[in-house]
């Protein structure tokens, strides 16, 4: 199918975008194109309006400080996962993109749109969920920064008001005592995950731990975060016992049935690939 009729606009600058945010009816910011496009060819969504941000220079950068990993609002799944630095900084990010669509998806969507689009299935919410990341947020009233927690409000659905642009994403840097890991199952590589699991532990300096927490995507309708601090603080990640973590992730989610997998065994893939994926946090 087609889209419907809309009216297409290159912004010039952020404050270009935002004040065509403010001022049309029934606009919406375009990125990658990935996750919108198909909704507008489907007719599921009829904006009047297209924003598109993709080709400005401010937003294509991924910037570093000691605390976090910055990444531009016009910067590609596939630009993070070939980013150097990335790598060597923050290698979960480049562990996870491994995990998203395919190539030609990869090299136009973009990591923000990621964010904004807010699907549940999505890593990278996964991501800046366990990560306890944020986005930056730009809008003719200002600027803001909503935090990864109250970001995700359902499925597709985020705490972005309508006149608000992500102009970047912030995802803390692990300490030197901290490992992640990422685990999920897809019926073919590339696809929607059917359970995931995301971890991050930290450790005190003889290798006990002191917080140990896992995202979940795909089993409810936003990014679940579960902590396993009253549970693991204080003993060795070789320790940790199977069926109390398989248990007790199984306790926090209820997945629903769907087309792809029943509810049942959902839960049953998110409480094993947390398990997994904490192990793996060696
Ligand atoms: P767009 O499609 O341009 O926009 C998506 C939404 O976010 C729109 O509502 C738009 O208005 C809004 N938006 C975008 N950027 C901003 C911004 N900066 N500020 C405010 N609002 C904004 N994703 C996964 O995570 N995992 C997968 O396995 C996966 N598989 C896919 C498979 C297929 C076949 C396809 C078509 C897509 C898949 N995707 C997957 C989606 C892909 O990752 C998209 O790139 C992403 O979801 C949206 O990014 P985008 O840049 O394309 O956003």
């Amino acid at each position: 199918m087609k889209p419907a009729a809309f009216n297409y606009h290159r912004a010039t600058s952020v404050d270009h975008a935002t004040k065509l945010l403010a001022e049309l009816e029934d606009a919406k910011i375009l990125a990658g194109g990935q996750s919108l496009i198909p909704l507008m060819n489907f007719r599921l969504a009829t904006p009047a309006h297209l924003i598109d941000i993709s080709n400005l220079p401010e937003l294509s950068e991924v910037a570093f400080d000691e605390h976090s990993v910055q990444v531009g609002a016009a910067v590609t799944h596939t630009q993070l996962l070939q980013h150097e630095q990335v790598a060597s900084e923050l290698p979960l990010l480049v562990e996870a993109e491994k995990f998203i669509a395919h190539e030609v998806i990869r090299n136009r969507g973009t990591v923000c749109g990621s964010l904004a689009h807010a699907d549940p299935a999505g890593e990278m919410t996964a991501v800046l969920r366990v990560l306890n990341g944020a986005v930056r947020t730009s809008s003719v009233d200002g600027e803001r920064i909503i935090q990864a927690a109250d970001l995700f409000e359902g499925p597709l659905q985020s705490s972005l008001k309508e006149n608000e642009v992500i102009v970047e994403a912030i995802f803390p840097k692990l300490g030197p005592n901290s490992t992640s890991s990422f685990r999920e199952i897809a019926r073919r590589h590339g696809d929607y995950a059917v359970a995931g699991a995301v971890s991050v532990v930290e450790y005190d300096d003889r290798k006990s731990i002191e917080s140990a927490r896992t995202a979940l995507l795909s089993v409810g309708p936003t990014p679940i975060l579960v902590s396993f601090d009253e549970r693991v603080t204080g003993t060795r990640i070789s320790d940790i016992d199977h069926d109390e973590i398989y248990e007790f992730v199984s306790s926090q989610i209820n997945p629903q049935d769907d087309v792809q997998a029943s509810g049942d065994y959902r839960r049953h893939l998110a409480a094993e690939l947390a398990w997994e994926s904490l192990k793996a946090c060696v």
